[in-house]
């Protein structure tokens, strides 16, 4: 596969006397307010290093993105022009265009025109419906705007076959198209967890359900020392063992497999370590009243919403000890402050470790990277991956479409 960092522009000089012309798609999904500005930049600035090697090799930069999910027509609450504001405060000194619409004959004239050292987004890829569907027609409308080369640097929607992550990458030369920077750095820190983890290796696992992280586990048994599992996804552990666990989250067709999985964490070796105790509440509020009971033990009418004191200790110890560690999924409902400890226990364990111990941590998916951002702890781990469904697809072992089509 190529890399962007190893390109050599001299190799790719256009025959015309043309500025090399790159067609890179990212990730500008970025969370919008009601007035439509960006409240949350990270993805754009994770962009930053690859768009910047680029412009300053002289490429004319096209870039292409989805943004939220407009369902195949175009709305302007999805429109890219909102993300324009935001990269030009962040690109100062580069002219950007913008197109409203992504293909077509007037962005193939703004893409013509376009020079070396300037930039044009175009809008939403969403707004077509033959992006999601990987269409061919699409992705020739795409190829259209006649770049020499193709780069992809958006790893929030790898794991999707779509047009622009896709399909349109096979109708550029294997030689004319690359992996991005961003990209890059995200599958090589993935690949430090599953195949070059210095020992004690854990992983922490939490969040609601146990269905949409089965897939995880599975892939993590067979290379982790220590599995530790926090949040909902716990109590259908405890169920499974005959534990009581009153009105706590359980999937209770997941029961057989939770037996499986614990049986599973003993013939491997795996140090499975759940919540020994659990916050508990008397209705799913942060005013509900709150105490401390055994996790296999909880009262009727009861439910856990964190994992407990000795549980944080212990959690917190096997972290201390570790060498690399991989954090998927909040230990509680940490949207509300009352059961909000066990996350932030955690998140300040795995910062620590990385900070006092020299650990490898990566932290990976939707509500983790929320809580580290929201303690203020995101510069204080190895990595916060910029892409939660890609990395968890990742981390199972599956191989990404959108790198399965940069090969
Ligand atoms: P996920 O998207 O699977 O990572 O799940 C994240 C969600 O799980 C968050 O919204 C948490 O509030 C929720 N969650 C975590 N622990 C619990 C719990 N003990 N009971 C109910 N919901 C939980």
């Amino acid at each position: 596969m190529n890399k962007l960092s190893h390109i050599n522009f001299s190799d790719l000089q256009t025959t015309d006397g043309q500025a090399l012309k790159a067609l890179m798609r990212v990730d500008f999904n970025v969370p919008l307010d009601e007035e439509r500005n960006v409240t949350d930049d990270t993805r754009i600035k994770a962009a930053l290093p690859s768009i910047q090697m680029l412009l300053d090799n002289g490429t004319a930069l096209i870039l292409m993105s989805h943004l939220g999910r407009p369902k195949g027509e175009a709305n302007p609450k999805y429109s890219l022009k909102h993300v324009v504001g935001s990269l030009q405060e962040l690109l100062p000194d580069v002219t950007i265009y913008f197109s409203e619409n992504c293909i077509g004959e007037k962005t193939q004239q703004m893409a013509h025109q376009l020079k070396s050292g300037e930039l044009l987004l175009l809008e939403n890829t969403r707004f077509h419906k033959g992006e999601k569907a990987g269409d061919t027609d699409f992705a020739q409308a795409l190829a259209d705007l006649e770049a020499h080369i193709y780069v992809n640097d958006a790893f929030g929607t790898a794991h999707r076959a779509h047009a622009s992550t896709y399909t349109v990458a096979q109708l550029f030369p294997e030689s004319h198209r690359f992996i991005g920077l961003l990209m890059a750095k995200e599958i090589e820190n993935a690949d430090k967890v599953l195949n070059n983890a210095e020992r004690p290796l854990t992983a922490i696992l939490g969040g609601a359900k146990v269905s949409d992280k089965l897939l995880l586990i599975e892939s993590l048994l067979d290379k982790v020392n220590n599995l530790l599992i926090g949040g909902g996804m716990a109590y259908t552990f405890f169920k499974a063992s005959g534990g009581n666990i009153g009105n706590s989250l359980v999937e209770m067709e997941q029961l057989e497999l939770a037996k499986r999985l614990i049986k599973t964490c003993e013939e491997k070796q795996v140090h499975l370590c759940l919540p020994v105790d659990s916050v508990i509440a008397d209705r799913f509020d942060n005013e509900a009243e709150r105490k401390t009971s055994p996790s296999g033990e909880i009262p009727d009418a009861w439910m856990g919403l964190d994992i407990g004191e000795q549980a944080r200790k212990e959690f917190s110890d096997i972290i201390a000890n570790s060498k690399t560690i991989f954090w998927n999924g909040p230990m509680g409902v940490f949207e509300f402050a009352n059961f909000a400890e066990g996350t932030k226990t955690v998140a300040q364990a795995v910062a620590a470790a990385t900070k006092e111990k020299g650990a490898f941590t990566l932290i990976g998916g939707g509500d983790s990277v929320a809580a580290i951002n929201s303690l203020g702890l995101q510069n204080e781990v190895s990595y916060v991956s910029t892409g939660g469904g890609a990395m968890l697809k990742f981390m199972e072992g599956n191989s990404l479409p959108a790198l399965k089509a940069l090969v």
